[in-house]
Parts: structure tokens; C-alpha cells; sequence
């Protein structure tokens, strides 16, 4: 032996008892799902999660029981995020935004055997339990029962579970490639597809996620999770905070501008996590109300391309940095941050604040490739656009139940989204492959079309499809919905585009609807969209 250091799991629960004794004092703000607002603490949601474990281990589960939850981002949740996990069952989140028949399938197809649900969706499921076959015990997220039993008799309150376990539960250890978590990706198409988290995955994603090039949380943060915990782990950023101890603010189901703003002004928050369509209302209820935002340092943005217009208003406005990320569900998300290199602060400040548009960079345990129609790997240089491919410490090998043969494309994941890549790994996302518009032989990215709409002030929401043409395939129609007051005319929208993009880019014809149809984590359902106008062009 030439020497050695420890070796010990890379496990949830490591995080969570970091947090619990080394930040004991640190608050966890949390708004109830009835109303008012809690402070706790890390070492209180510590103390809670080790004894929700054991009284889950009193329920008799297996080890990797699924443990659903149908909730909002709130204390309660956070304790079942660690419980679950560090205890070594499955904690699988739940969109509650989804039909019906897709929580009974989601739900059934991972085997729940546990349901931890807020109380605003206990009509929901009172109104599919009957089809929920492998479910024993569903747990109210509240103190008391309330009207629960009247819809759901077998219901027990939350705090009665808790109220059940040992205070002097001890984590166990176990393999860090054991399951932690599984959210489903709300696909488009077909069924829902099931991504298992391991301990090792989400440890490594939440160093990465706290680098300072990445989303750099640190002990002097107050971090406010607007992205639901039931998207993607709120993007990881439980699991990373805890890992720092950095202060958290819950915001439970208030998600409209005034409340954020609200609790942004009130528990000093210096960055906040969500998709574009959050901050357009933050932004409008700041304007409104006259804050300066004082405490809000960076806001980070993803989960669909943040409009350079919104970065700007936050640059100019409030003096608040955007960080714009991209990633998905089957990277745990993250897969690129836009951060600058030293290199770039000597340049001008508009070309910076250019560069901070893309989609930025890999962090450390993310590689990235581009590859054209034969899978033959294309360059990086920062034009050529081409398939991009992942690979990486936290990206899925298979989805849950199938193999990865199923799921990979020679060791490499394939994103579905378009891109270019340049010499210093900054990513472009040109569009989702099958919304790119391909018109005579040339791609138009519907993306650099909907920022250019949306930038204007008399439009509130775009979205650009490509409609079937007889001479160019496809060409691109800009669906578009009006800010309030303003009725802005085809024409006016057109002239939006001259100038700033190639002539033969610009949108056949402009359409106006009262709102866009989104899928249940915000994003536009462009498949629905090319359903209503697929005639547009062609009668
Ligand atoms: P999901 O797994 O539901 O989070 O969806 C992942 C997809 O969202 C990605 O494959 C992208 O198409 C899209 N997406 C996420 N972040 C961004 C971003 N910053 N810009 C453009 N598209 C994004």
C-alpha cells in the first residue's frame, strides 16, 4: 500500500447532515399550502427528515419503496425530499399540472407506495385512488386532517407520521449507486418516461451545481426555488443548498409576480431559480409596485431560452445579473451555465452582455458533442449546427424499466435539441429537432425568431412554428399574443423582424391567439400549434 484516504458513499443523506449540524441556525422559509409563512431551520429540517425516515421504516416499506409527492415547494417537502432519499427509498415527484390519466399511469408504473400530497390536490387524488393499484398509505402535508378523510379515509396527517419516529434515527449507508429520486419526463409524445437519480449522481450534480462558474450557492445566499420541486428536483438546488448551507425560501403556490416579489423584498433573497414565463411576471409586478429588488443579486433562468430582452430589463432595471442555463430532466438538469472566462472582461460591455445570451458552458462532469445526419461528429466552432449528444457524471444511462441500448446512441445520450458549440464549449440552442423549421434546404431557428418577437412591448407571448408551404417545405408563422391594452396589426408585428435577421428568415404571417397551450412544465406545446395552422399556407 502506497496509502490511502477514506472512502464513504457519496450519499443524500450526507447533505442534509452537513446541514444539520454545521448551519443549524440557517432559515428555511416556507409558505403553507393554507396560507402564512413558517421559518425553520436547518437544523430543524434535519432533526425532522432523520425522524420522518424511521417512521417510515415503521410503515414496513421495502428498501427502494417509491415515495410519491404531489406538492409545492415547501418545508414539508424538503424534510420528504431527505427522508426518502437518505433512508434509502425512492422519493419520486409528481407534476400535478398533469392530465389525469398520466398521474395514474406515472404513478402506477413506478409503484408508489407512499403518497405525500399538499392539500390542494387531494381532490385530484380522491378522484383517480380507485385506479392507483400499488398504493398503501397517502400522507397529508399539514398538521391537521381537515376535510382530507371526507375524500380520502385512509389520509393521515403529515406531522401524526412524524410525530411516530425516533429523534435519534441515524442515517444508515448503503451503496451510493442506490436509487434516490425519479421524476418523469412530460414527453410530448407517447407515455412518460421514468429518470432514476442515484446518490452518486445527485452528490457530484450538486458540487457542480456549486461551483462558482455553475449556480455557486454559498452560506451567504438566500436561494428561492421558484422551479416547482416537482420539476427536476427544483433543478437540484435542495440537494445543493443543503450542501452549502445557503438560506432557502419555499414559495409554496403563490408563483404570480406580486408574491415573489413580495417575498424577494421581505427575506432579502440574492438568487432565484425559474423559467423564463416566471420572470416576465416578476418583472411586470416590480415594475408595478416600485421595488428596486435591492437584495436579488442573480436570478438564474432555463428550462426554455431566456429572452435576451428579459435580461436586459433585469440588467438596466434592477442592476440584476441573468445567468441563463440549459439542461433537462435527464441530466439532473445541468448541462451548460453561461459564465464568462477571463478572457472576456476586457471586451466592450455589448459584446459581453452578448455573450451572456447563449447558453454558456459544460461544467465540470458534463461533455458535450454535435453530430450531423450519420452520426458523424461535426466542428465546434461556434456555426455549425448539428445534433447535440451529452455524456457525463449525472446524465441517464437508461430510462426506469428500459435498457440502454433503448436509451443511449453509442454511449452517448441524444438531447432531441439543435445547437452549435463554439472553440470554448459555449452551447447554442437553436431549437428542440423537431421544431427547427426547415425552409428550401435552410434551418430556421424558431427560438432566435420568438426573441426577437418577444422583445417588443406590444407582444406579451410568441411562439414560432414551421407550416407546411408548396414551394419551401416549411415556412416559419409567428403565433403571437398581445400585451394587454395593445392590438398590434400583422403588419406592425412583421416590421418587427426588419434588419435583425436575413430577409428570408422573417415569418410568412404573422397569427394572434388570447394565449399559447403549454405542456405541464411551461413549454410551449408547438405540436398543438402545427396542428391548428397546418393549413395556414397551403388554402
Ligand atoms: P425538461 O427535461 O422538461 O426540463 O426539458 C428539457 C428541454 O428543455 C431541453 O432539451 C431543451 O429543449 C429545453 N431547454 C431547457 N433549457 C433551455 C434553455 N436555456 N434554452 C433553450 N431550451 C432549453
Amino acid at each position: 500500500m502506497l496509502g490511502q484516504m477514506m472512502t464513504t458513499p457519496l450519499l443524500i443523506s450526507s447533505l442534509v447532515e452537513h446541514a444539520e449540524r454545521y448551519h443549524a441556525q440557517t432559515a428555511i422559509t416556507s409558505v403553507n399550502t393554507g396560507g402564512g409563512v413558517e421559518e425553520t431551520t436547518w437544523g430543524q429540517v434535519g432533526r425532522n427528515a432523520r425522524k420522518l425516515a424511521s417512521a417510515l421504516h415503521g410503515l414496513g416499506l421495502s428498501p427502494q419503496a417509491r415515495c410519491g409527492t404531489i406538492a409545492w415547494n415547501n418545508r414539508r417537502h424538503l424534510e420528504v425530499y431527505f427522508a426518502t432519499s437518505g433512508a434509502g427509498f425512492v422519493c419520486h415527484t409528481i407534476n400535478p399540472r398533469l392530465f389525469p390519466e398520466q398521474l395514474v399511469y406515472i404513478i402506477n408504473h413506478a409503484e408508489d407506495d407512499v403518497l405525500f400530497i399538499d392539500s390542494t390536490f387531494v381532490p385530484l387524488v380522491a378522484a383517480i385512488r380507485d385506479q392507483l393499484s400499488t398504493l398503501k398509505h397517502i400522507v397529508l402535508m399539514e398538521a391537521d386532517i381537515g376535510d382530507a378523510a371526507g375524500h380520502l379515509p385512509e389520509i393521515i396527517p403529515y406531522e401524526v407520521l412524524l410525530a411516530r419516529g425516533d429523534d435519534g434515527y441515524d442515517w444508515p449507508v448503503f451503496d451510493e449507486l442506490t436509487a434516490s429520486s425519479l421524476c418523469y419526463t412530460s414527453g410530448t409524445t407517447g407515455h412518460p418516461k421514468g429518470v432514476l437519480f442515484s446518490h452518486r449522481s445527485t452528490v457530484l450534480h450538486s458540487m457542480a451545481l456549486n461551483l462558482k462558474d455553475s449556480a455557486g450557492f454559498s452560506a451567504m445566499d438566500v436561494v428561492l426555488p421558484v422551479v416547482p420541486m416537482f420539476h427536476v428536483n427544483a433543478w437540484g438546488s435542495p440537494y445543493a443548498c443543503a450542501m452549502v448551507g445557503s438560506a432557502m425560501v419555499l414559495p409554496g403556490p403563490g408563483l404570480d409576480g406580486a408574491s415573489l416579489v413580495a417575498l424577494i423584498d421581505r427575506y432579502k433573497v440574492s438568487v432565484a431559480l425559474g423559467v423564463p414565463t416566471i420572470w416576465l411576471g416578476l418583472l411586470a409586478a416590480a415594475r408595478d409596485c416600485g421595488t428596486r429588488l435591492g437584495s436579488l443579486k442573480r436570478t438564474i433562468v432555463g428550462g426554455s431560452a431566456c429572452p435576451p430582452s428579459m435580461m436586459t430589463a433585469f440588467r438596466e432595471e434592477y442592476g440584476i445579473e441573468t445567468i441563463h442555463a440549459w439542461g433537462m430532466t435527464e441530466m439532473s438538469p445541468v448541462g451548460s451555465v453561461n459564465q464568462p472566462l477571463a478572457k472576456h472582461l476586457s471586451m466592450p460591455a455589448a459584446t459581453l452582455h452578448r455573450l451572456r445570451e447563449n447558453q454558456g458552458r459544460p461544467p465540470w462532469g458534463v461533455e458535450l458533442a454535435l453530430v450531423g445526419e450519420n452520426g458523424n461528429r461535426l466542428p465546434e466552432d461556434g456555426k455549425t449546427q448539428g445534433d447535440l449528444l451529452v455524456r457525463g457524471h449525472f446524465i441517464l444511462e437508461a430510462y426506469f424499466h428500459m435498457s440502454t441500448e433503448e436509451t443511449l446512441q453509442d454511449g452517448w445520450f441524444n438531447t432531441g435539441d439543435v445547437a452549435t458549440i463554439d472553440a470554448d464549449g459555449y452551447l447554442t440552442i437553436m431549437d428542440r429537432s423537431k421544431d427547427i423549421i426547415k425552409s428550401g434546404g435552410e434551418w430556421i431557428s424558431s427560438v432566435a425568431l420568438e426573441n426577437i418577437a418577444i422583445a417588443h412591448p406590444a407582444l406579451a407571448d410568441a411562439a414560432v412554428i414551421g407550416v407546411a408551404h408548396p414551394k419551401w417545405d416549411e415556412r416559419p408563422v409567428l403565433v403571437a399574443v398581445a400585451a394587454p391594452e395593445q392590438e398590434p396589426t400583422e403588419t406592425e408585428v412583421l416590421h418587427i423582424f426588419e434588419g435583425k435577421i436575413a430577409h428570408w428568415q422573417i415569418p410568412d404571417r404573422v397569427v394572434f391567439a388570447e394565449s399559447l397551450p403549454r405542456n405541464a412544465t411551461g413549454k410551449v406545446l408547438k405540436r398543438d400549434l402545427r396542428e391548428t395552422y397546418k393549413s395556414l399556407l397551403t388554402s
